[in-house]
């Protein structure tokens, strides 16, 4: 299948736009993602200036954006070298300046030519309490000015690029739209007053009023729709392309399960119970599973997906889980390794550091039915690994990976049915952008006895007290983590930051005490370092994030996080999950480097006083800006121009439903408003989801 012909012109370079040459192109690609048309007309404008018509300037205070009639006067020529090139002029009741900077003369005594009269677009401002115009927006002749709008739009710039660049461009993209057949439900459409594709889009880019930038303005609000709705039509396609075909239902004979049960120490929570009973229900039906098992930090994830793989067994077939990192993975295998004794169910590991002989046993293995269950990394995946029967693959922490290979993973275990467990709390909205193809099981339950975390912030000139503190418990036999700060992207500064706090702690309380672990460190060292603090060998363990999913030592009852300031409210919430596992009181002391912003300070009391995630994560959303990029960076989701998913979740809502039915009715998309539908996912390039129709 390939892209429709009538969407060639949005797709074509973006050169090929009038006004847009190889530098301007390098620009619009680096600074805004704009390689196409296509992306341009997605590229809406941000804001608009309104203009008040005035007779003179001195009728507004400044700043202000006005539009004045004037007479020009002379040019005065810059004073110094750089300095502005300035034209005096004059309107109904005052004379000011018209200022320039880097002008070249003789242009500007074409532009405005002394003794004549021009209408002036542009911002009023204060310069040393004296009124001027720096850089008019628009020069014309007042026979002209009509042209002028009263609210012109303002598109998002990037270095190299300027509002005339982006209308004349936008301008030209927008022509090469064209009418398409609408792809919206009828009722829909009308109820929510929406206007065709090719309207709303010529709409959105020609506000005449501040209220149509509004995400609620029809126009918008029906493009954002479009995003949503293709977003859920590529999550609905997973989700029936993942549910087709599954011929086996697999049914326990409760022999495994009974034993992994009988050598547990504790009985399972209500939540477990209930949440492994749909699980066992999903697997024992006909369709395939496609589950999410979402769970705060600590709930007890775990063990809920390991008797979910003893159903896999008994039912006589094979299990995989694969967790996002090596230590996790490891993590994973030593804790369930006495569950798989006691059942009698062969377990085995796999990541990336499995090589050449010890690699080809475990593959043939695996393959002839001889292991059961494999643990591993994305290794369990790769091409080379096949199961001789595999029915169930669990997929832990899932926040690290998107749609996109959560729907490789489907097409790789043919029929397997789908467990993907989550401890991110996001609120509803993020949930259903994100996991709108999967059906949920939710843990809302902590087993008993857990103690709350005391969380308290600690300003870091305290360091000292902090030290002498940790000292004290450390003596009385007490285990710590120490997270150090998350610089910025690159792991390199991350690690100079734990390579030299790890050097002062080692000082203060002696060679053997303190661990180091980092993503930087050779495999081996990592598990070293890791088992050294599981089994209490080290009692500090200095750490860079990569402790934040799912490691778990009940031992450590001490959670230190400096320049707490700089994480995200739930990376930290992530974090101080780590403590509190145990019988023990726990602490998370969260350091801050002063001084705290009024945000900063709001933000990081929220985990002083709740430790239930949801509340954190809906406090955290509401708190922070619209649009902002770490919510979307961190979410997995793909880049939507227009839509906010956190936001409009109530038209995501309706997306799913709409997708679903649509689906329901027309599962190949071959009826008219179902070609429509293809033309929207070519249009969003959900080239993914198009594929999935072709498979069908
Ligand atoms: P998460 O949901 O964060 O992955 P884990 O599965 O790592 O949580 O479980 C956290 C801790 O709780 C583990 O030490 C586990 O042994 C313990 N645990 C799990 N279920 C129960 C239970 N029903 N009662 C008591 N402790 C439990
Ligand atoms: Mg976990």
């Amino acid at each position: 299948m390939s892209r429709p012909e009538i969407l060639f012109p949005l797709f074509a370079e973006i050169e090929t736009l009038p006004g847009v040459g190889p530098k301007a192109a390098r620009a619009l690609g680096s600074g805004l993602e704009i390689a196409r048309p296509r992306d341009l007309i997605f590229t809406l404008p941000q804001a608009g200036i309104e203009r008040r018509r005035v007779a003179s300037i001195r009728d507004v205070v400044p700043p202000a954006h006005v539009v004045v009639e004037v007479e020009v006067g002379a040019h005065l020529p810059p004073t110094r070298r750089s300095g502005p090139l300035r034209v005096m002029v004059r309107d109904a009741r005052t004379e000011f300046a018209v200022v320039f900077f880097h002008a070249r003369a003789e242009g500007m005594g074409r532009i405005l030519p002394t003794g004549q009269r021009r209408v002036i677009a542009g911002r009023v401002e204060l310069y040393d309490g004296i009124a001027q115009i720096v850089h008019p927006d628009h020069i014309l002749r007042p026979e002209e000015a009509a042209r002028l709008p009263a609210f012109e739009p303002v598109y998002p710039l990037t270095a190299g690029i300027t509002q005339k660049l982006m209308h004349k461009a936008a301008a030209a993209a927008l022509t090469r739209a064209p009418e398409l057949r609408e792809w919206i439900d009828p009722h829909l459409l009308a109820r929510e007053g929406w206007p065709a594709w090719r309207a709303a889009l010529g709409a959105a880019h020609a506000p005449a009023t501040p209220a149509d930038i509004a995400p609620s303005a029809p126009a918008r609000a029906r493009l954002a729709y479009d995003e949503v709705l293709a977003h859920q039509l590529t999550l609905a396609l997973a989700r029936r392309s993942l549910r087709r075909g599954k011929g086996r239902p697999s049914v326990p004979d409760g022999s495994r399960a009974a034993r992994v049960r009988a050598a547990l120490p504790w009985p399972l929570t209500a939540a477990q119970e209930s949440a492994l009973a749909e699980i066992a229900a999903d697997m024992a039906a006909g369709q395939r599973m496609n589950r999410l098992l979402q769970g705060d930090v600590g709930s007890g994830k775990t063990v809920v997906a390991f008797l979910a793989l003893c159903i896999a067994v008994e039912a006589g077939g094979q299990g995989a889980m694969m967790a996002p990192t090596e230590i996790l993975a490891r993590q994973h295998f030593e804790a369930l390794g006495p569950l798989a004794e006691a059942a009698g169910i062969s377990l085995g590991l796999l990541t990336g550091r499995d090589r050449g002989a010890a690699r080809r046993e475990k593959l043939a293995a695996l393959a002839e039915g001889r292991l059961s269950i494999l643990v591993g990394t994305h290794a369990v995946f790769q091409a080379d690994v096949h199961f001789a029967d595999l029915r169930l693959a669990v997929v832990d922490e899932q926040h690290r990976f998107g749609v996109a290979q959560r729907m490789e993973l489907a097409a790789k275990g043919v029929g397997a049915d789908v467990l993907v467990m989550t401890a991110t709390p996001i609120p509803r909205s993020l949930a259903l952008a994100r996991h709108g193809d999967m059906d949920v099981s939710v843990l809302d339950e902590k087993p008993p006895g857990r103690k709350p975390v005391q969380t308290v912030l600690v300003s870091t000139e305290r360091m000292e007290e902090v030290l002498a503190h940790l000292g004290r418990a450390v003596a009385a036999g007490r285990q710590a983590y120490w997270v150090c700060p998350l610089v910025d992207e690159s792991e390199t500064v991350d690690l100079a930051a734990a390579e030299e706090r790890f050097a002062v702690l080692r000082a203060a309380f002696g060679e053997g005490v303190v661990g180091l672990v980092h993503g930087r460190l050779p495999p081996a060292d990592k598990d070293a370092a890791m088992a050294d603090f599981a089994a209490g060998r080290t009692r500090i363990l200095v750490a860079t994030t990569v402790i934040e999913v799912g490691v778990n030592v009940p031992a450590a009852s001490i959670m230190v996080i400096e320049r707490a300031e700089s994480f995200g409210l739930a990376q930290l919430h992530q974090l101080r999950g780590r403590v509190g596992r145990g019988s023990e009181a726990s602490s998370c002391l969260m350091l801050y480097q002063p001084p705290l912003g009024e945000t900063a300070r709001r933000r990081l009391s929220i985990l002083r006083e709740t430790e239930d995630g949801f509340r954190i994560a809906e406090e955290d959303l509401a708190i922070r800006g619209a649009g902002d990029p770490i919510g979307t960076a961190q979410s997995g989701l793909p880049r939507f121009r227009i839509a906010d998913p956190e936001r409009q979740a109530g038209l995501m809502a309706i997306a799913q439903s709409d997708a679903r039915a649509l689906l329901e009715q027309d599962p190949r998309l071959e009826s008219e408003r179902g070609r429509a539908a293809r033309v929207l996912l070519w249009l969003l390039e959900r080239d993914q989801a198009i594929r999935l129709i072709g498979v069908g």
